[in-house]
C-alpha cells in the first residue's frame, strides 16, 4: 500500500510518532523519504549558506553550499537560483557535486591494486602506486616513442600511451594533464566530458 504526503500527515497526526507505520501494513518508504526532505529543509533554513562556482567547466555555474553550523560540515550543495549563468540549474556533473564531499561513504580513499591476471584486490600505499605508474609510463614510452615518421619528418610522439580524463577532473587539472601529456609526446588525449 502506498501513502501520499497528505496521507502521511494525516497518518502521523492520527497515530502519533511512537507507532511504527510499517506495523499497520503501510509501505513507509515514501514516508521516510518525505521525512528526510522535511528534516533537510529544516536544516537548510538554519544553515550557513556559502556561494561558490562549479569548477568542472568554463560555463561557471553558481552553487550554494549549506553548512551545518553545529558540525561545520557541508550537508547540501545545489544550484544558485540567483546566479546569472545557471539560474539554479546544474548539469549532471554539477548536480552530483555533493558526492565529492566526505559525506560520500563510497569515495575511493585508498589504493587498490590487482596484479595482471590476478583475481583479488590488494590494498597498497600511494608510493607503490606512483612508482608503478612512473615505471610503466617510462618503459612504455621508451619502447613506443617515434622520433620521425615514414617520410623522415621529426614528429617526437608517443603513440603507445593514451590519456583519458576523468569526469572528476576540474579545469585547472585538465590543463595540467594536457601539458604533461603533450610533454610526453602523447597524441591520444581525450576527456570524459566529450563522450
Ligand atoms: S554544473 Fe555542469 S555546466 Fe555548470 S559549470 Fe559545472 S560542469 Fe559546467
Amino acid at each position: 500500500m502506498e501513502i501520499t504526503r497528505r496521507g502521511f500527515l494525516i497518518a502521523t497526526g492520527a497515530v502519533g510518532s511512537g507507532v511504527a507505520l510499517s506495523t499497520l501494513g503501510l509501505n513507509i518508504d515514501p514516508v521516510r523519504a518525505y521525512a528526510d526532505e522535511l528534516d533537510k529543509s529544516r536544516r537548510l533554513r538554519a544553515a550557513k549558506q556559502v556561494v561558490t562556482t562549479c569548477c568542472y567547466c568554463s560555463v561557471g555555474c553558481g552553487l550554494i553550499c549549506s553548512v551545518d553550523k553545529t558540525t561545520g560540515k557541508i550537508f547540501n550543495i545545489e544550484g544558485d537560483p540567483e546566479h546569472p549563468i545557471n539560474e539554479g540549474s546544474l548539469c549532471a556533473k554539477g548536480a552530483g557535486f555533493f558526492d565529492l564531499t566526505e559525506a560520500n561513504k563510497h569515495r575511493l580513499t585508498k589504493v587498490l591494486y590487482r596484479k595482471p591476471y590476478g583475481l583479488e584486490w590488494e590494498e597498497k600505499d600511494w608510493d607503490f602506486a606512483l612508482s608503478r605508474i612512473a615505471r610503466l609510463v617510462k618503459d612504455t614510452r621508451d619502447k613506443g616513442f617515434v622520433e620521425r615518421n615514414a617520410k623522415g619528418e621529426r614528429v617526437n610522439r608517443c603513440e603507445s600511451i593514451g590519456h583519458y580524463g576523468s569526469s572528476n577532473v576540474d579545469n585547472e587539472e585538465c590543463w595540467l594533464i594536457t601539458v604533461k601529456s603533450r610533454a610526453l609526446g602523447l597524441v591520444y588525449i581525450d576527456h570524459q566530458a566529450r563522450v
